[in-house]
């Protein structure tokens, strides 16, 4: 997107929208929805207008571009206010929680197992129809390797806070169950879980313990799959719009442990924070949506943190 002074009447689509959010450094946009309510991101150094576009196939039009006066300041930590005041707190999970339980994390380029294995060819439905042994021995794999390892003290924490009310929900794009098994409960798993297989055939579910059992097959004779999204899959509609329903509804949305990078799962803080949530992010590293962030925290424990929140309180 260039930044032009005057982009009058350009029409843009949601998706381009977002796109180029990921890629800009220094932008924001306002724009009117077809509700005709105006949606701001973040504090702009330039801000680009829109008004409604109508009639038109695509939601925003720009209207124009200005300097802000107000520079992007960075966040403050704030958190022990926020946690308590927030009536709806929302924690999305990426896989940074995950690797300190000590689980491979499968996108990382330097230690993850897809660099043994191509994901595309593995992890994908036509593995699934065209190679499967290859596939259930990979997820075997995996099934036996999520066992190894247990959630840490950050998934208590949270598990804790949803007991007394102060977390009401997480979404998480990680497979291993963890959260579920530290005790909480309101989990959207955007990406499924390896904790649950279904036969491909006839949808019946069974336990991942049939992997580690060396059972392949369902009753009908159908092949049993772990309940992951595979490439080439849709993400779980349940899980997709219940993460929504959250994200629009929470006040205060904390980021642990993603870079943010995988769409659509990484709209859900900008939705959140375009309906007027805090916005907290805990990465090891920087993120392209940490300008959007209220407060942001780089180079740490997920659980370290959440310990210092948790001490904050009380
Ligand atoms: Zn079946």
């Amino acid at each position: 997107m260039k930044r032009n002074q005057n982009d009058a009447q350009i029409p843009i689509n949601m998706n381009l929208l977002y796109e180029q959010l990921l890629k800009a450094v220094d932008i924001v946009i306002h724009a009117i929805n077809q509700n005709g309510e105006t949606i701001v991101l973040n504090k702009p150094i330039l801000t680009i207008k829109a008004k409604k576009s109508q009639p038109s196939t695509t939601p925003f039009r720009l209207l124009k571009t200005e300097k802000s006066p107000e520079p992007w300041q960075g966040g403050t930590t704030v958190m022990k206010n926020w946690l308590n005041d927030a009536n709806h707190t929302v924690v999305f999970t990426g896989a940074g929680m995950s690797t300190e339980s000590g689980l491979p994390d499968f996108r990382s380029v330097n230690q993850g197992l897809w660099n043994q294995q191509d994901p595309g060819k593995i992890a994908s439905t036509e593995a699934l129809n065209y190679n499967v042994d290859e596939f259930i021995d990979f997820y075997r794999t995996r099934v036996l390797n999520v066992k190894d390892y247990k959630p840490h003290k950050g998934h208590r924490i949270l598990a804790d806070w949803e007991n007394q009310g102060l977390v009401q929900s997480i979404i998480t794009q990680n497979v291993d169950g963890f959260h579920q098994k530290a005790g909480s409960e309101n989990v959207s798993e955007l990406h499924g879980t390896l904790q649950k297989l279904h036969c491909q055939s006839c949808g019946k579910e069974y336990k991942s313990e049939e992997y580690v059992n060396q059972e392949y097959h369902c009753e009908c004779g159908g092949i049993l799959r772990p309940s992951i999204t595979l490439f080439g899959e849709m993400l779980p509609q349940d899980a997709f719009q219940l993460a929504l329903a959250e994200s629009e509804k929470a006040d205060l949305f904390i980021v642990l442990g993603s870079s943010l990078s995988v769409t659509p799962a990484n709209q859900f803080p900008l939705i959140a924070k375009q309906n007027g949530a805090k916005l907290v992010i805990v990465n090891r590293d920087a993120t392209d949506f940490d300008q959007y962030a209220d407060d942001v925290i780089h180079s740490r424990e997920i659980g370290d943190v959440l310990e210092e929140w948790n001490n904050l309180r009380f």
